[in-house]
């Protein structure tokens, strides 16, 4: 892999000199161009939340040269969990444990290494004059290399390493450290005019953790018939996901060794719960809502083995941590519809 001849020194390497500098970083107050290809944040969302520039380029700070990024990290809500002055949490912002940070454009990997302040990447993002570098990562989620040697390409929003703390920064505060080079390390601009044209995306981890490779689907309003291919679940043995469909919260995780039609069907007949039919599965007075509207839930099912069938539940409800199963629930009842 040749070296860009426009990238001054050896990437991160040369970064860490830089950072020593006494002079600041120059300014660039002209209008940019948005540059070519397609751009997005280099955090994704987190629960729906778009990140936000917690402390931006050419900040002062003490003792320290100017700063030449733009930290990352997601505007504090009443509800997080997260105590100020942990690694989670500053009094405006936060940032939860195992997000990853994505690459902002298509390119190749030309750094990725440990550095006294974490992992860190510089993306090369040739045709386009332009590298992207990332800092405080606690894990690589690309191989590690030197000068483009490893060849790895990323695309736009592909997980390149896990958002960590600098071992430098006495708080430990979890932030995304970014940079934008036009020229090289000693050529960073602040992005932020830029990025304000750039996507945000939902986080590429969550989503496949969420799915679980599983394809949702609508099923339909009460009284419709079912779709067919929840009819060819006649008679079959497999899993079943229930999510709902405006939060896309998993809610429930079932199985059947045998009648994954009926097993699936009985949580839309809302009979069941005027006649109280759940209530001999959980603890008295208990009623974990197992019954749901079809028009407001999407499935996912797949077919296994009947063997199968009840490990891949487990297995499931261990991965998805479905809202309404209950931990120890018994196996579902084989039974006939009494009417
Ligand atoms: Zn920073």
């Amino acid at each position: 892999m040749r070296a860009l001849p426009w990238i001054v020194g050896g990437g991160v390497a040369a970064y860490v000199l830089t950072r020593s500098r006494t002079a600041s970083s120059p300014a660039h107050p002209v209008a940019l161009a948005p540059l070519s290809g397609r751009w997005v944040w280099p955090v994704p969302r987190w629960n729906g939340r778009a990140p936000v520039i917690s402390d931006g380029f050419d900040s002062p700070r003490a003792g320290l040269p100017r700063h030449g990024g733009v930290d990352l990290m997601f505007a504090r809500a009443a509800t997080d969990p997260f105590k100020v002055g942990t690694p989670n949490g500053s009094k405006g912002c936060v940032m939860p444990d195992g997000l990853s940070a994505v690459a902002a454009s298509d390119g190749v990997v030309w750094s990725a290494s440990q550095t006294p302040q974490g992992f860190a990447v510089v993306i090369d993002h040739t045709p386009v004059k332009a590298a992207t570098f990332y800092t405080h990562l606690e894990k690589l989620l690309v191989a590690p290399t030197m000068s483009a040697k490893s060849g790895e390409r990323v695309r736009a929003g592909q997980p390149i390493g896990v958002i960590g703390a600098s071992p430098l920064d006495g708080e430990h505060l979890k932030h995304l450290h970014f940079e934008l080079w036009l020229g090289g390390p000693s050529d960073r601009i602040d992005p932020s005019s830029l990025m304000r044209g750039w996507e945000t995306i939902t986080d590429p981890n969550a989503l496949v953790a969420r799915n679980a490779g599983f394809t949702y689907r609508a099923i339909g309003e009460s009284g419709d018939a079912y779709p067919e291919w929840i009819r060819a679940l006649k008679g079959k043995a497999g899993v079943y996901v229930i999510r709902d469909l405006e939060s896309r919260e998993i809610v429930y995780v079932g199985s059947s060794a045998g009648r994954l039609y009926d097993t699936l069907t009985r949580h839309f007949q809302t009979w069941r719960r005027w006649k109280g039919f759940w209530r001999g599965q959980y603890g008295e007075g208990h009623d974990p809502g197992l019954t749901y509207p079809r028009n407001a839930v999407e499935v996912a099912a797949r077919l296994t083995t009947p063997a199968k069938s009840l490990d891949e539940e487990m297995r499931l409800i261990a991965r998805l941590k479905p809202r309404d199963n209950l931990i120890g629930q018994v196996e579902p009842v084989e039974e006939v519809i009494p009417f």
